[in-house]
Protein backbone atom coordinates (compact mmCIF):
# COMPACT_ATOMS: atom_id res chain seq x y z
CA UNK A 1 0.00 0.00 0.00
CA UNK A 2 1.28 3.15 -0.62
CA UNK A 3 1.22 5.45 2.30
CA UNK A 4 2.19 9.23 2.45
CA UNK A 5 2.45 11.89 5.63
CA UNK A 6 -0.41 14.08 6.07
CA UNK A 7 0.12 17.29 3.75
CA UNK A 8 3.40 15.57 2.71
CA UNK A 9 4.69 15.18 -0.64
CA UNK A 10 6.49 12.35 -0.47
CA UNK A 11 4.99 8.50 -0.80
CA UNK A 12 6.10 4.98 -0.08
CA UNK A 13 5.09 1.64 -0.25
CA UNK A 14 4.03 -0.29 3.17
CA UNK A 15 3.26 -3.91 3.33
CA UNK A 16 -0.56 -3.49 4.66
CA UNK A 17 0.08 -5.88 7.44
CA UNK A 18 2.43 -3.57 8.86
CA UNK A 19 0.13 -0.72 9.16
CA UNK A 20 -2.67 0.16 11.90
CA UNK A 21 -4.56 3.41 12.74
CA UNK A 22 -3.08 6.31 13.90
CA UNK A 23 -3.78 6.98 17.79
CA UNK A 24 -5.48 9.65 18.92
CA UNK A 25 -2.39 10.93 20.18
CA UNK A 26 -0.98 10.42 16.80
CA UNK A 27 -3.78 12.22 14.93
CA UNK A 28 -3.03 15.36 17.40
CA UNK A 29 0.24 15.44 16.94
CA UNK A 30 -0.07 15.39 13.21
CA UNK A 31 -2.64 18.32 13.66
CA UNK A 32 -5.55 16.09 12.09
CA UNK A 33 -9.35 17.00 13.15
CA UNK A 34 -11.43 14.64 14.23
CA UNK A 35 -8.65 14.51 16.95
CA UNK A 36 -10.95 16.11 19.81
CA UNK A 37 -13.53 13.82 20.64
CA UNK A 38 -15.72 11.10 18.20
CA UNK A 39 -18.30 12.54 20.64
CA UNK A 40 -19.99 15.84 20.62
CA UNK A 41 -21.00 15.30 24.26
CA UNK A 42 -18.63 17.42 26.15
CA UNK A 43 -16.68 19.07 23.19
CA UNK A 44 -15.93 22.48 23.93
CA UNK A 45 -15.02 23.28 20.11
CA UNK A 46 -18.61 22.55 19.68
CA UNK A 47 -19.57 24.95 22.60
CA UNK A 48 -17.51 27.30 21.70
CA UNK A 49 -18.56 27.36 18.07
CA UNK A 50 -21.88 27.31 19.02
CA UNK A 51 -21.40 30.13 21.45
CA UNK A 52 -19.73 32.36 18.43
CA UNK A 53 -22.65 31.41 16.71
CA UNK A 54 -25.32 32.82 19.17
CA UNK A 55 -23.19 35.80 19.38
CA UNK A 56 -23.13 36.33 15.14
CA UNK A 57 -27.13 36.21 15.57
CA UNK A 58 -27.21 38.63 17.98
CA UNK A 59 -25.04 41.18 16.22
CA UNK A 60 -27.64 39.97 12.91
CA UNK A 61 -24.61 40.52 10.57
CA UNK A 62 -25.85 37.64 7.87
CA UNK A 63 -22.32 36.93 6.91
CA UNK A 64 -21.20 36.52 10.24
CA UNK A 65 -24.14 34.46 10.90
CA UNK A 66 -23.77 31.67 8.03
CA UNK A 67 -20.09 31.79 7.97
CA UNK A 68 -20.38 30.64 11.58
CA UNK A 69 -22.98 28.01 10.85
CA UNK A 70 -20.84 26.81 8.44
CA UNK A 71 -18.10 26.25 10.92
CA UNK A 72 -20.15 24.67 13.74
CA UNK A 73 -21.76 21.93 10.86
CA UNK A 74 -18.20 21.50 9.34
CA UNK A 75 -16.69 20.62 12.63
CA UNK A 76 -19.51 18.56 13.19
CA UNK A 77 -18.94 16.56 10.43
CA UNK A 78 -15.72 15.90 10.68
CA UNK A 79 -14.82 15.91 14.23
CA UNK A 80 -18.01 13.51 14.98
CA UNK A 81 -19.81 12.18 11.84
CA UNK A 82 -16.74 11.05 10.00
CA UNK A 83 -13.82 11.48 12.73
CA UNK A 84 -12.09 8.56 10.92
CA UNK A 85 -11.50 10.34 7.41
CA UNK A 86 -9.09 13.33 8.76
ZN1 LIG B 1 -17.35 19.12 18.49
Amino acid sequence: MRVKEPGGAYEWYVPTNALRLATPQERRAAGLPGTVSASPIGCTECADLEAARREAVKGGDTKAITDATVAVRSHFRWAHLMPQRG
